[in-house]
């Protein structure tokens, strides 16, 4: 539930409603608004009525969330949720959508990595993505180089101002890698990992959270509903493609209508991995703008200097070259896109 108070609602008002809702085994979690106060009352409405509380001094309206993801509901927030990072790169709303590049996991080859980071940059992306610690299938395959690869991304951060995206996979890791990361990605196969959800939940850094190859739209909303439910409402979702009967073609099947269904029901904002959703080269420019088209508000592509050599996803990641020709064209889209929004909302106001 969602008690939205009045303008003119006493702090004794307020305080009479928060205790009641504790009382009945309620968290509690109030927002002061310049003109509203809003409550959120997460827990079991069977123990205290909605009617109950409208009853009270003070309380304006009393709103039932009708989606089980409460705190990422657009019933909860109708307003977009943007991300705001302290280089000033926004993420979600009207805001130009963002570009995610890197390689899917960083090598010892820092000047590789480095003219990854570099192209990036010239091309107009705000994040550098790679991998330190790497959820692999095989035990026998490349783990990550761990903090070493996190310091390499620092390294291309400062020199190219880009922002760091890394995968945290065990929480005894998150310490380190809030030391480097911009924002923590939890990939797909720990979607559903809660007590990660948790312990990132219980940091405030942007978090990228990943579909699951097996989730379906709600059980996703679900698991981002686990890391705000802990205090950080920084989530990026991330439509990376799912599991279905056809692998004839393509990694995954990249479910492109998840991204206007998820802005129907939440206010989060979520990107699109053409790279993992498709698994193929020559899919990633025309998934990317459809996903753009779709909503999107913003892409995460694999780029490796040296694709062929690459230790992990070499097949699906694009060479730099390659790179720069599809990303000429995403952004003349995102460009045009982000113009037409800005007329018509203009041309509203
Ligand atoms: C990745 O981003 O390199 C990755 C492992 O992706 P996913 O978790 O979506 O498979
Ligand atoms: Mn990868």
């Amino acid at each position: 539930m969602i008690i939205v108070m009045e303008r003119n609602a006493t702090p004794e008002n307020i305080k009479k409603v928060t205790t009641m809702l504790a009382e009945h085994g309620f968290k509690v979690i109030e927002h002061s608004g310049d003109i509203h106060t809003v409550i959120d009352a997460l827990g079991d409405k069977t123990s205290l009525t909605p009617g109950r509380l409208a009853a009270l001094e003070g309380v304006k309206e009393v709103k039932i969330i009708r989606e089980p993801f409460r705190l990422a509901s657009r019933d909860r927030k109708e307003e977009d949720t943007v991300i705001t990072f302290p280089n000033g790169v926004k993420i979600g709303g009207n805001n130009k959508p963002v570009s995610i590049i890197g390689p899917c996991s960083v090598d010892e080859d820092l000047d590789g990595l480095l003219a990854v980071a570099r192209a990036g940059k010239e091309m107009g992306c705000e994040f550098l993505r790679g991998g330190a610690f790497k959820p692999r299938t095989s035990p026998y395959e490349f783990q990550g180089l761990g903090e070493k690869a996190l310091k390499y991304l620092q390294k291309a951060k400062e020199e190219t101002g880009l922002l760091i995206v890394t995968e945290l996979m065990d929480s005894t890791d998150l310490d380190l890698v809030c030391e480097y990361a911009d924002v923590i990605q939890i990939g797909a196969r720990n979607s559903q990992n809660f007590k990660l959800l948790q312990a990132v939940g219980r940091t405030n850094k942007p978090v990228i959270l990943k579909r699951g190859p097996a989730n379906t739209i709600r059980e996703f909303l679900m698991s981002a509903e686990h890391i705000m439910y802990q205090g950080n409402e920084n989530v990026i979702l991330c439509e990376r493609g799912i599991r279905t009967f056809d692998s004839t073609y393509t990694r995954n099947t990249m479910d492109i209508a998840s991204i206007p269904v998820i802005k129907k029901y939440s206010h989060l904002p979520i990107i699109a991995d053409p790279s993992h959703g498709t698994g193929q080269r020559y899919l990633i420019e025309p998934l990317s703008k459809a996903a753009l088209i779709a909503g999107a508000d913003g892409i995460m592509i694999e780029v490796h200097h040296d694709p062929e050599n690459a230790l992990s996803d070499g097949k699906q990641s694009l060479s730099i070259p390659m790179f720069k020709d599809i990303i000429t064209r995403i952004n003349t889209l995102t460009g045009r896109m982000h113009y037409e929004k800005t007329c018509l909302s203009a041309n509203l106001d």
